[in-house]
């Protein structure tokens, strides 16, 4: 299950971020960008986020998943297309593409209350 591996990943990486801050300062919600090409599955993801984040001080913190769909390139003919299904060759011209999107991992947006307003 790749998504405890990467629910790790991005706990230690709010934390790391959480060191900038005062001490106290919780974390209210974290937003990831997942391409669909990481076939990453959202339920699993937020369950193992929860999991991982208990006891540390991004526990609470909201995981909003927003998902990149998968955009192709046909490198012969540069036609450009977003696919639904997984399919590797141009319907133009029948040549091999390139991805263009879909393999995003990012750590997009963290928020942060520091008890202030
Ligand atoms: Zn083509």
């Amino acid at each position: 299950m790749h998504e405890m591996t990467l629910a790790a990943g991005v706990v230690t990486e709010v934390e790391r971020c959480l060191g900038d801050f005062k001490p106290g300062a919780s974390v209210v919600s974290v937003t990831l960008q997942v391409g669909k090409l990481r076939a990453v599955v959202p339920d699993a993801l937020t369950f193992c986020f929860e999991v991982v984040s208990q006891g540390t001080p991004v526990e609470g913190a909201r995981l909003i998943i927003e998902q990149i769909p998968v955009r192709v390139r046909c490198a012969p003919c540069a036609s450009e297309w977003t696919v639904t299904e997984v399919e590797f060759m141009c319907p133009v011209c029948e040549g091999p593409v390139e991805v263009l999107q879909g393999k995003e991992l990012l750590l997009r947006a963290i928020e942060i209350d520091d008890g202030t307003e």
